[in-house]
């Protein structure tokens, strides 16, 4: 009689799990938009890509299905749907960092950061550490603030969608040396320099790996909310990420109102970090000019 109802019991576990999270998927569409896990028979990313994938077939689970489509909707509830049109499709898969394909026009994720657990300001605090691993021992002394709270999939979804739209509209183009092109060059005038082999024009990731203490993190970003013409920690790591950051944060800002604060022992010490100065207000109206062209192009 024990062993019946010890059998009976785990029954329905088994049968409430299943219906509380459905199955693993393969793919699935959603809103018409697809998003399948890696399958090598299928998926051929471009050989420049190709090396650094885990070439094993990646199944979906209900939490990264729920993230995906929580995305998707964060996106169409603000008018943004024809953003997901621009990629072919979306692949998952196992690799150290998500891309855009840009041959092929597909999206490919980082499995780990399927989730909605990871948020923007995590990702902040997570790059600057990287970044600069003298501040570890104070971290616990500070955290990046986002306002709204929005998961960091999101921002990776947007800025793969960015890394198409400068490949197909702006024309970013390297044959072993940057390319300028009439459409990007206004954009990349902003922050780089010619003169200089296309070096960014700020030192940014020099001052980011010379800071030496809480009070100098402090001094930076003051600096980088005031002087900066980037808008991420990361926009500095070349032309390409510098635009398809600045394609991130002027829709988050727009259209989320996204904000973010550095927090410091508990008090809000620097607010609204990528504040639009004079550099910002340029790129900003150069992403603003180009989504107005797309919008008109998608009527
Ligand atoms: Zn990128």
């Amino acid at each position: 009689m024990k062993a019946l109802l010890r059998i009976l019991s785990l029954c329905l576990s088994v049968t409430v799990f299943l219906s509380g999270c459905g199955w693993e998927q393969d793919s699935f569409y959603y809103q018409g938009i697809l998003f399948e896990g890696f399958d090598p028979a299928k998926h051929q990313p471009s050989p420049a890509f190709l090396k650094n994938i885990t070439p094993t077939k990646v199944t979906l689970s209900p939490r990264q299905i729920k993230a995906l489509k929580k995305c998707v909707d964060l996106l169409c509830e603000h008018g943004l749907r024809y953003l997901l049109e621009y990629p072919d499709r979306f692949v998952i898969v196992e690799a150290p960092y998500s891309f855009a394909d840009k041959p092929q026009m597909i999206v490919y994720l980082d499995k780990e950061k399927v989730n909605l657990t990871f948020t923007i300001d995590d990702d902040w605090e997570n790059k600057l550490l990287n970044a600069n691993l003298g501040l570890m021992e104070h971290s616990g002394q500070f955290h990046f603030q986002g306002t709204p709270k929005l998961p960091n999939l999101l921002r990776i979804i947007i800025h793969e969608i960015g890394h198409l739209v400068e490949f197909e509209r702006l024309k970013f183009n390297w044959q072993g040396k940057f390319v300028p092109h009439p459409l990007n060059k206004e954009f990349v005038n902003i922050s780089w320099d010619q003169d200089r082999y296309w070096q960014d024009k700020e030192g940014f990731s020099e001052k980011l790996h010379n800071i030496q203490s809480v009070e100098g993190l402090l001094l930076f970003l003051q600096w980088f909310k005031e002087e900066s013409s980037f808008f991420s920690l990361s926009s500095s790591m070349g032309m390409n990420e510098d635009f398809a950051e600045a394609f991130v944060y002027y829709i988050l800002k727009e259209y989320y109102n996204y904000e973010i604060n550095f927090v410091y022992q508990g008090r809000v010490v620097l607010d609204n970090l990528q504040a639009p100065n004079r550099y910002r207000r340029q790129k900003m109206a150069f992403v603003a000019n180009l989504l107005q062209n797309e919008l008109m192009e998608n009527k």
